[in-house]
């Protein structure tokens, strides 16, 4: 079956990915990047499927009633892909009202205008797949069991609560309305794409630049990684097998320290720094050139109500549409690695705005 995709955030991280993803494994469908282009937005990561006539772009709001319902018809859309968000934790603790008003009153904007288009007279073919995250469900002990589908909602940070928000509308769209909705609740994605605000590429990029890397308290909170390729492999799984009304956790068994982490990647840029002469005259300032990238890491005060530790149970997704990740921590991070240091061109314009 070819379908039409309304992809919501797809100028950021994941949507990215997941576009990527989406048009070499399924050519004939129709995709609709559907973006506002906020500082987290980059339609240069687009660039290449644009030029391919493989993409449509649309820059607008995802709370722009009209533009949405507009784009719904123009593309006669039958899968809607909710990525967009504000997404960043940090930012949500200094200026929570962003959060709201994209997460929640965006979210709601979109199940709106999905129900007037696909379910008026008597109905058409459709999904609503909605993005959401782990951060839902709080925070756990060191030796707690990690998270189900049927955990409790939790949330601690704005972030967190406009998300777990987002995803009781959709699930009362579902309940109400009959929406046919499914959502996915992810662990933390790394790779290709990622805003340099974030862990992974701010560090990847500070250790190039010879910046400090700042761990937040003792640097001994877990969170669990998912190479972000993978994660749109699973919501592509959801989308195609999924039951209406039904959430699914996806994760990598991956639990990390952040601490661990930071340390991992100062060893892996020292490594092939060592091995690749040329780097230490392309990036003169990174102390991995001298095999010191660790020397940068900087201790800070803890992030106001940090979580201590998440960890997803992904046995529904595995046992339920056979979903597994491809990658291991060690190929996917070699190949995020590769990426930053063969986007150059990516990343640095961005360092200005994170
Ligand atoms: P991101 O911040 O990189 O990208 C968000 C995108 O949404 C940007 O392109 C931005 O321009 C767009 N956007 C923001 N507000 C908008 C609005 N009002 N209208 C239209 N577009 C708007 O985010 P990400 O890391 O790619 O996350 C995507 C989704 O996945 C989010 O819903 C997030 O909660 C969820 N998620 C993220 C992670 C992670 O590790 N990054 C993990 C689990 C779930």
């Amino acid at each position: 079956m070819t379908r039409s995709l309304m992809v919501t955030g797809a100028a950021g991280f994941i949507g990215a990915n997941f576009v990527y993803h989406w048009v070499q494994a399924h050519p004939n469908d129709t995709v609709v990047a559907y973006d506002a282009l906020t500082y987290a937005g980059n339609r240069a990561s687009l660039a290449p499927l644009e030029a391919a006539g493989q993409l449509h772009f649309v820059q607008g709001d995802i709370c722009d009633s009209e533009c949405v319902s507009q784009t719904l018809a123009n593309y006669d859309i039958d899968t809607l892909v909710h990525f967009a968000a504000e997404s960043h934790v940090d930012r949500s603790i200094t200026g929570p009202d962003a959060f709201i008003q994209t997460n929640l009153v965006g979210t709601h904007t979109l199940l709106a205008a999905g129900r007037a288009h696909w379910l008026a007279g008597t109905g058409r073919p459709h999904r609503f797949h909605h993005v959401s995250t782990d951060e839902v469900f709080g925070s756990l002990s060191s030796d707690a069991p990690a998270f189900t589908e049927h955990l409790r909602y939790e949330p601690n940070s704005p972030y967190s609560a406009s998300k777990a928000g987002s995803d009781h509308l959709v699930r009362a769209y579902h309940h109400t309305y009959g929406l046919e909705v499914t959502t996915s609740n992810c662990s933390n994605n790394y790779g290709p794409f990622h805003f340099p605000e974030k862990l992974i590429p701010l560090c990847l990029t500070n250790i190039l630049d010879g910046r400090s890397l700042p761990v937040y308290g003792d640097g001994t909170n877990i969170r669990d990684w998912l190479y972000v390729v993978d994660h749109a492999r699973g919501i592509d799984r959801v989308i195609d097998s999924g039951k209406p009304g039904e959430t699914y956790n996806i994760g990598g068994n991956n639990e990390w320290a952040n601490l661990a982490i930071v340390e991992l990647l100062c060893d892996h840029l020292d490594a092939r720094f060592a091995s690749e002469p040329s780097l230490a005259a392309r990036f003169p300032k990174s102390p991995a050139a001298n095999r010191e990238s660790r020397g940068l890491i900087q201790f800070v005060d803890d992030r106001a109500g940090h979580d201590w530790r998440y960890a997803i149970d992904a046995n529904k997704i595995e046992k339920e549409l056979g979903f597994v990740p491809s990658e291991t921590f060690e190929t996917g991070i070699a190949k995020t690695l590769d990426w930053y240091l063969d986007n150059e061109d990516w990343w640095r314009p961005l360092l200005q705005r994170a």
